[in-house]
């Protein structure tokens, strides 16, 4: 697909130096600093974040970019011929920009905003499923998928006349290989897999996964939500055709995600919603649509949670990305051994590849109490099923609580987190 002409290059929202670019070392204690959400005190307590993988908090270089924007750019985008409207789309396409090259994709025509990974997901069920999925036709899932990759696909499944066929895990909550492998086929049109699992914490080979799919002509859509914040990701690399994520997981603003998609595919979906901004010109009779990526965004964009998105980019590559995730491993390995020290507990997801946080029960309480305690003691964790009901259900519970990380956990997050399950078994079993 040629560049769009009305696609600026990547421009001012692509990262200053890095951070700890070299050193080899993250400074937890600096990027604390950068979040002034950390900073409250809830129940008389210090906050403790724990709940990463839901929504992250927003560092100062987020909420200064919202803000700039709101203050000084605010337009809408790809009508005014006024200079906050130029200088909105400017900044507009700038952020699409920045999220093309923090994917890898060849160039930022494939990369369509929308409201966030599930908004992202549906696209592609509805464009492009509904174009090239029939009767008879197979769509392979995971087990351990979130509802926002299965439901889309079970529309699509019911509309069309095809078959959902979910490949399962084993016991540790890694994707049985040879099980997916004996599903695909001639009839699998699309083969759609998280990144990692937000209810597992497992990460996917997804490249290798992908390779198999590919193979028997089937197109590969991943579910990123839960990997763009702590993993560098090349969708060139994964050799998947669709990326989807949203933003407010990735530090950045709620309300904006994005779709990465192959450009050859993007241009030969039809458009799934109409409105504005989408079209070329509308007769009573005829109507002539923009291309891709425009002709996926009807309506005006969030085009500051945009703007919002790529300074949160921008933050996150401002830091040495390999010793950012030795920081996240350290974490999620400390986190491991010190959960194992607590009588009762029962992990739900072990896989070797983990990254985000783990997901456990403890005997004889109910998560959402468990929740409710840690709570108090100024420790916020998920409880629930956490939009994944299969995969709980594959390990015989219908809630687990979960403790996820970001880049501004420490190990004294960790340490009270334990103490905080110390005090649920008191109160609950003294
Ligand atoms: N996929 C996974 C793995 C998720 O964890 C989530 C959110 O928790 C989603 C998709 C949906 O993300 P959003 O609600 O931001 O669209």
């Amino acid at each position: 697909m040629a560049e769009n002409p009305r696609v600026a290059p990547r421009a001012r929202f692509l990262a200053g130096p890095a951070r700890s670019a070299g050193s080899g070392a993250f400074d937890v204690d600096a990027a604390r600093a950068d979040f002034p959400a950390l900073r409250q005190r809830v129940h008389g307590r210090p906050l403790v974040y724990l709940d990463n993988a839901a929504t992250t908090q927003k560092p100062r270089a987020v909420l200064a970019a919202l803000r700039r924007h709101y203050v000084r750019d605010n337009a809408n985008v790809r009508r005014g011929v006024h200079l906050l409207g130029e200088r909105a789309t400017a900044a507009y396409e700038g952020a699409r920009a920045a999220v093309a090259h923090f994917v890898g994709a060849a160039n930022a025509g494939e990369i369509v905003f929308t409201r966030g990974a599930t908004e992202a997901l549906n696209l592609v069920a509805q464009s492009f499923g509904r174009a090239h999925v029939g009767a008879g036709d197979e769509v392979v899932v995971s087990e351990m998928e979130h509802h926002a990759n299965i439901v889309p696909w079970q529309m699509l499944c019911r509309a069309v006349g095809a078959t959902l066929r979910v490949a399962p895990v084993d016991a540790r909550g890694v994707l049985d290989e040879a099980a997916f492998a004996a599903l695909l086929g001639a009839r699998t049109k699309i083969v759609a897999l998280a990144h990692v699992s937000n209810a597992l914490g497992t990460r996917n080979p997804i490249a290798a996964l992908a390779v198999r799919a590919r193979a028997h002509g089937a197109i590969v859509v991943v579910d990123g939500a839960q990997a763009v914040a702590h993993a560098p990701v090349d969708v060139a690399a994964l050799g998947c055709d669709f990326y989807a994520f949203s933003g407010h997981k990735l530090y950045g603003p709620t309300g904006v995600g994005a779709l990465w998609g192959r450009a050859a595919l993007l241009a030969a979906m039809p458009p799934w919603q109409g409105g504005g901004e989408m079209v070329r010109s509308v007769g009573w009779d005829e109507v002539a649509y923009e291309p891709a990526p425009y002709r996926f965004e009807a309506g005006t964009p969030p085009i500051a949670a945009a703007v919002g998105l790529a300074a949160a980019i921008a933050y996150l590559e401002g830091f040495d990305r390999a010793a950012l995730a030795a920081h996240e491993r350290d974490l999620l390995a400390y986190a491991a051994d010190g959960l194992a020290t607590v009588p009762g507990l029962r992990m739900i997801g072990e896989a070797p590849d983990k990254i985000g946080g783990h997901s456990f029960v403890l005997a004889g309480v109910h998560p959402h109490d468990v929740a409710a305690v840690l709570d108090g003691e100024g420790v916020a964790v998920r409880a629930g099923h956490h939009c994944a009901q299969p995969i709980l259900r594959r390990f015989g519970v219908g809630a687990t609580v979960r403790a996820s990380f970001g880049l501004y956990n420490r190990r004294a997050d960790v340490d009270r987190l334990i103490a905080g399950l110390a005090v649920v078994r008191r109160t609950f079993d003294p």
